[in-house]
């Protein structure tokens, strides 16, 4: 399958038409952007790993009964999907507290929680992406009631799904974003990627991060994170 028009120049990916109107492919930038795109940098092999990685992933969960837009790998950095009109709402799952959540609630970071939380973001650049609640989506129609339970169910078969494969590899999975859309035949899928971007990993011995926040908060090693995480699920 050929790309064909570029439909869509994201902050991390593109995204282009093919011959089959059903299917797109995603084409993985080594593009980093952080605070809502104020910070913006390189991340040299990110589009690479995070391509490879999300497709493991993907994969994975189909297995274990969530369905994705995966179709199939094309190369180092595209991607072949299912084309899906995206849901407007990042996802978001968390495990132990960080970033915005220890923030916006005045604690620390690192408190494992007894029951994992769900929250919402409105996906709207312009308005930042601010947390939603599911009246305010279904007022918005930004989805039915019937897909926010589907999605609410899936999201936290991820999480099951993904926090036992990480804690496997020695990687404690502590909170990660959604997306997910309608394919063309009307189906609620996983969509978007699942990367060191778009989850916090921390080493499950010494807490070390492995993942984007170490760009948001210029921690030095970047590459060489994404790299551990890569080389940890390659096993
Ligand atoms: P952003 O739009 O936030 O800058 P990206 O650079 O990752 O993000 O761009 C990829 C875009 O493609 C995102 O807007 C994402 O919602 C969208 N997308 C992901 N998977 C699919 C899919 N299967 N079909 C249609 N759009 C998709
Ligand atoms: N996240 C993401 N895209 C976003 C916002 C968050 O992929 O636009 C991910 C982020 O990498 C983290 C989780 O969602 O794994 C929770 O992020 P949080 O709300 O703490 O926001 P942040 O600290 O990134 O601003």
């Amino acid at each position: 399958m050929e790309k064909l028009d570029q439909l869509y120049e994201g902050k991390a990916k593109k995204v282009y038409a093919t011959a089959d109107e059903n299917l797109l492919i995603v084409s993985y930038k080594d593009d980093a952007t952080a605070f809502n795109g104020l910070k913006k940098g390189t991340i040299v092999g990110k589009g690479v790993i995070n391509n490879k990685m999300s497709n493991m992933m993907m994969q994975l969960l189909e297995k274990k009964g969530v369905p994705t837009h995966y179709v199939q790998q094309l190369s180092d950095r595209d991607t072949l999907v299912k084309k899906v009109s995206i849901v407007p709402l990042e996802v978001i799952i968390r495990n132990v507290s960080a970033g915005s959540f220890s923030k916006r609630y005045g604690v620390a970071e690192g408190i494992t929680f007894d029951e994992p939380t769900i929250e919402f973001s409105y996906k709207n650049d312009e308005l930042g992406d601010p947390l939603i609640n599911e009246y305010h989506a279904l007022a918005l129609k930004l989805a039915t009631k019937e897909e926010i339970e589907l999605i609410k169910t899936y999201a936290f078969r991820v999480n099951e799904v993904l926090k036992e494969y990480f804690l496997s590899l020695g990687v404690k999975l502590i909170d990660f974003k959604l997306e997910f859309g309608k394919t063309t035949d009307g189906k609620i899928v996983l969509a978007d990627e699942i990367s060191p971007d778009t989850c916090r990993f921390w080493d499950a011995v010494t807490n070390e991060k492995l993942d984007k926040d170490r760009f948001r908060r210029d921690l030095g090693g970047v590459e060489a994170a994404y790299e551990e995480i890569f080389r940890r699920i390659s096993k």
